[in-house]
Order: C-alpha cells, then sequence, then structure tokens
C-alpha cells in the first residue's frame, strides 16, 4: 500500500533492537483518514472471505481495529492482557512473548464474544516474532470459531513472523513489509521496491 509506505519512510523512526516507532500516525498519534484507507485496503483484500468478527489485542490494535471493523460492518473484540495467576471461568486464554518488552503474559477473551459460527479476522499494528498473532490464533481455535486470516499493518520482513504465520497455512495479508531498516541512515526498504 503505496500511501502508507510512504509515510513510514517520511515519519518512521528506527531504533534501536530493530523497533520501528511510528508513534505519531499509528502508534500514539493517530491519523484517522490514513485507517480508513487501510480499513478499505484490508476490505479489498479479503473482499472473497465471509468475517463477523474481528479479533485484536490490547492496547495498539485497537485503535486500527475499529477503523478497519467499520469497512467490514463487524464488531471488535480485544484480548486482553492480563498478570492474574488463577484466571477463573468463563474466558479463553492463551500466552504471548512481548516483542516490545521481553516479558510473557496471559491474554484472555470472554468466552460470550467469541465461539462456534464466528468467523474471525486477526488485526494488529505490526508483525514481528509473530508471538501476538500466534496467542491470537490460539484463542480462536480454543473458541472453536473459524480463523479466516489475518491482517497486518507493518510487517517486518526480516524477523520470524511472517514466515512462521504463512507455514501455518494462515492466510495473511500485510499492507506494508518492511525488508529492511538502518538505524545510522535511517534507510528504510520495502519488499517491493525496484532495487
Ligand atoms: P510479535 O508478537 O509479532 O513479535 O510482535 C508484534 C507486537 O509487538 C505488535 O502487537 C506490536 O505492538 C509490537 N511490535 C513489534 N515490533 C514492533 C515495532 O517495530 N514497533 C512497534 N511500535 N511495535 C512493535
Amino acid at each position: 500500500m503505496q500511501l502508507l509506505k510512504d509515510r513510514i519512510r517520511k515519519d518512521g523512526k528506527i531504533k534501536a533492537g530493530n523497533v520501528l516507532k511510528v508513534d505519531s500516525f499509528l502508534n500514539h498519534q493517530m491519523d484517522i483518514k490514513l485507517f480508513e484507507e487501510v480499513g478499505k485496503e484490508f476490505k479489498r483484500r479479503f473482499a472473497d472471505m465471509e468475517v463477523n468478527k474481528i479479533l485484536t489485542i490490547e492496547a495498539s490494535g485497537i485503535g486500527i481495529a475499529c477503523v478497519v471493523a467499520q469497512s467490514f460492518h463487524v464488531p471488535v473484540v480485544f484480548a486482553k492482557k492480563t498478570q492474574t495467576k488463577n484466571i477463573a471461568g468463563d474466558v479463553y486464554t492463551s500466552k504471548v512473548e512481548s516483542f516490545t518488552h521481553g516479558r510473557v503474559y496471559d491474554i484472555i477473551v470472554a468466552k460470550e464474544f467469541l465461539g462456534k459460527g464466528d468467523k474471525v479476522l486477526l488485526i494488529d499494528d505490526f508483525l514481528a516474532n509473530g508471538k501476538a498473532l500466534e496467542g491470537l490464533a490460539a484463542l480462536v481455535e480454543e473458541s472453536g470459531a473459524e480463523l479466516v486470516g489475518a491482517g497486518i499493518v507493518i510487517e517486518k520482513g526480516f524477523q520470524v513472523g511472517g514466515e512462521l504465520i504463512r507455514s501455518q497455512g494462515i492466510r495473511l495479508e500485510s499492507l506494508a513489509i518492511v525488508e529492511s531498516m538502518d538505524e545510522e541512515s535511517g534507510e528504510i526498504v520495502f519488499r517491493g521496491d525496484k532495487a
């Protein structure tokens, strides 16, 4: 998606540890006009699929998922992160290792909001090592719902997540795939860029 790639080149900041900061339009301040275009692009890419629910993970996935959901006319459920040791009763749970914080935490979704008959599209802002998507896919599986696919705004193609998720047969659509980024020069190369 050219509009998105141009914006990443213009406003993205490359940090140590393979972290791309896009706080001015995606992760802190949110450019809703751009989000609308992202929503339309996901709708176009998944036009052949039936989706009745979008699932994301708190916190940074929620904003983008809500705008994407407007294109699909479906509700959004977000998995909550919890540190509660004994999670009681009516929730599905799985574990996620955080890329940005390096911790493992539990994520939960109430059983009343996900289950058999649901056709679920996962949406998240970033794909790095694939742990967040794997955790969300595990919740979908546990619930008996059908996983339609996953939509990612920015995939870091030099990390293992994309390959991991695709190798599991999950349909993955990433709107911008960063092949490399250089902290020193600030240069970002996207998959599909001409050499
Ligand atoms: P994964 O689980 O694929 O390793 O990492 C995905 C999650 O980590 C995303 O939900 C996102 O919040 C966060 N993340 C991973 N890499 C980056 C990055 O380069 N920049 C930002 N802002 N978040 C990232």
